[in-house]
């Protein structure tokens, strides 16, 4: 069994919709059993503003596949929702990034890990320090830095946890 953490984002006109279902269909997805997830944030998007908040959340999934394999089901989960997403409004309404693999570094043209930007973003680094912290996993390390140590260095004023969910530890999204 392997510990993967998965960060979540959407920013369609119900992205809380799309986290929450995406976090069910994580936990369906062959050899794969959802551990955790954060609270749903609300986050100001990076770069241009004149784009609808997104929700972010991160999950932490047990599972047997291989990094590509789970990549490749990661893949088609986005594929899936962005179809919706084109027959009705247009481009993409979910983001599914692997963030950590056990604590493999992988460097591949389709997938690096850990994630490349994730030490740069505090609307990923703050749900999954909730969720570590909150569900008792191994505290995570990045680059001899702990999560907390990187969100010294971040602006976080953009980054707001909603208030109703709390982590949850077992599947119930
Ligand atoms: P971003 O997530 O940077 O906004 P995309 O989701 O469109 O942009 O980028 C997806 C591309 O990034 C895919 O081609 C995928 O193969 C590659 N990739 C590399 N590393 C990872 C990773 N750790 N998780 C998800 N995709 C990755
Ligand atoms: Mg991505």
């Amino acid at each position: 069994m392997s510990l993967a953490y998965i960060g979540l984002g959407s920013n369609l006109d119900d992205p809380e919709g799309h986290v929450r279902q995406a976090l069910r269909e994580l936990d369906g997805l062959p050899l794969c059993q959802l551990v955790a997830h954060s609270s749903l944030y609300a986050t100001r998007p990076i770069g241009p503003q004149d784009q609808p908040d997104f929700i972010n959340a991160v999950a932490a999934l047990e599972t047997k596949l291989s990094p590509l394999a789970l990549l490749d089901q990661l893949q088609g989960l986005e594929q899936r929702h962005r179809r919706q997403r084109l027959r009705h409004w247009g481009p993409r309404t979910l983001d599914l990034d692997l963030l950590l693999y056990n604590q493999d570094t992988i460097m591949r043209p389709r997938l690096r890990v850990p994630h490349p930007h994730m030490h740069e973003r505090a609307f990923v680094l703050a749900p999954l320090e909730e969720l570590v912290s909150a569900a008792q996993l191994e505290p995570i390390v990045l680059y001899q830095q702990s999560l907390a140590e990187w969100l010294k260095h971040l602006e976080q004023n953009g980054i707001q946890r909603l208030s109703d969910p709390g982590v949850t530890t077992t599947a119930t999204v």
